[in-house]
């Protein structure tokens, strides 16, 4: 099958006639016509076969990652969907991994109304690049550098499943009852199928002062947060949320890490005026959305127990030009 055959096969279909497209794929450039009085934002971000995702990993799920962290920054930013392009890198064009890989990101993308516009095809070792486009009235996006004094910090949804699921893999010496399997399947599911918290992204725009998505890890994601806006930030460790599996399965001794460091959330962390905690909780709703802790003058991070002391976890954030912090 050759690059043209290939493009029109799998990725024509992902590509409908949708608002704003005045041509898709299938010229030199696509021409979009942006929302009146919106700004565009874009993203891009890349997977790379063996340090973003096992080479083991579903096609299906490498698609649906692949997109998932895209919209996850756009969503940060309060950003409305629009349209994306696909950098496609393959080792040969495999029929049954393309079908899997372009339902996978295809779900998603009609989930969230996204329009593929066009992208490149080429031969190498598997990576995928998507650049999305979205879009916010003038002025009104969510961005990291606005966080004032004395605002709450809060988080949607839970975190450290998708850490734990990577933590459990491979690990044989846990008791196979059907409770830990069926925990198993949720946490594995957090790592290689997130949810892009878009819908709360929209929503929180008219509460919150600053948001980021996590990404990297709470501890790490929080601090670029801090260090744009020229605050600091006490936060309770018992306050962060977790499911019902992370609950159930988590070692104490690794709880903090694994939710403070851990990665691959793609939940929102935003922060807002404590006057506007309840309505926005209200809006988000049923996502949850908790307070962790509170904006303050001092610089830096702190993490506090229940009883009043202060925790001094050693928490890595994952970088890849950093030593310390090996790939998956
Ligand atoms: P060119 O050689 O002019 O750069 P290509 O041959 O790379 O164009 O691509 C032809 C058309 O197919 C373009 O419109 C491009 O955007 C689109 N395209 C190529 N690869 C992909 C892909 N993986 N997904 C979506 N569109 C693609
Ligand atoms: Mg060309």
């Amino acid at each position: 099958m050759d690059e043209f055959a290939l493009i029109r096969r799998y990725f024509a279909p992902l590509s409908p006639a949708a608002e704003g497209v005045v041509l898709g794929i299938g010229d030199d450039a696509a021409i979009l016509a942006p929302p009146l009085g919106h700004e565009l934002l874009m993203s891009s971000d890349t997977l790379v076969a063996g340090r973003h995702f096992p080479l083991t990993t579903a096609p299906y799920d490498i698609g649906w990652k692949a997109l998932a962290v895209n919209l996850s920054d756009l969503a940060a930013m309060g950003a409305e969907p629009l349209w994306f392009l696909l950098a496609l890198t393959l080792p040969q064009p495999d029929e049954a991994w393309l079908a899997g890989f372009a339902d996978g990101l295809g779900t998603l993308a009609r989930t969230h109304g996204i329009a593929l516009v066009g992208g490149d095809t080429t031969r190498g070792n598997l990576s995928i690049t998507i650049t999305a486009v979205g879009s916010v009235p003038a002025g009104s996006s969510l961005r990291r550098d606005g966080a004032k004094l004395g605002d709450q910090i809060c988080v949607t949804g839970t975190l450290g499943d998708a850490a734990l699921g990577l933590q459990l893999n491979g690990s044989e010496n846990r008791s196979p009852c059907a409770q830990s399997e069926h925990d198993l399947v949720a946490l594995h599911a957090r790592l290689d199928r997130p949810t892009p918290r878009l819908e709360a992204g929209l929503l929180l725009r008219g509460f919150a002062n600053a948001a980021i998505d996590l990404s990297d890890g709470l501890a790490g994601d929080l601090g670029h947060v801090l260090a744009a806006s020229g605050v600091g930030a006490d936060l309770q460790a018992d306050a962060l949320p977790v499911s019902e599996a992370f609950a159930r399965q988590a070692e104490a001794g690794d709880r903090l890490a694994l939710q403070a460091a851990g990665g691959d959330d793609y939940e929102l962390c935003v922060c807002l005026p404590p006057d506007r905690l309840a309505a926005a909780r209200t809006a988000i709703a049923p996502l949850p959305l908790t307070v962790i802790g509170t904006i303050s003058a001092e610089p830096g991070l702190r993490w506090w127990a229940t009883d009043g002391t202060q925790l001094k976890p050693e928490l890595l954030s994952y970088q890849h030009f950093d030593d310390r912090r090996q790939a998956p």
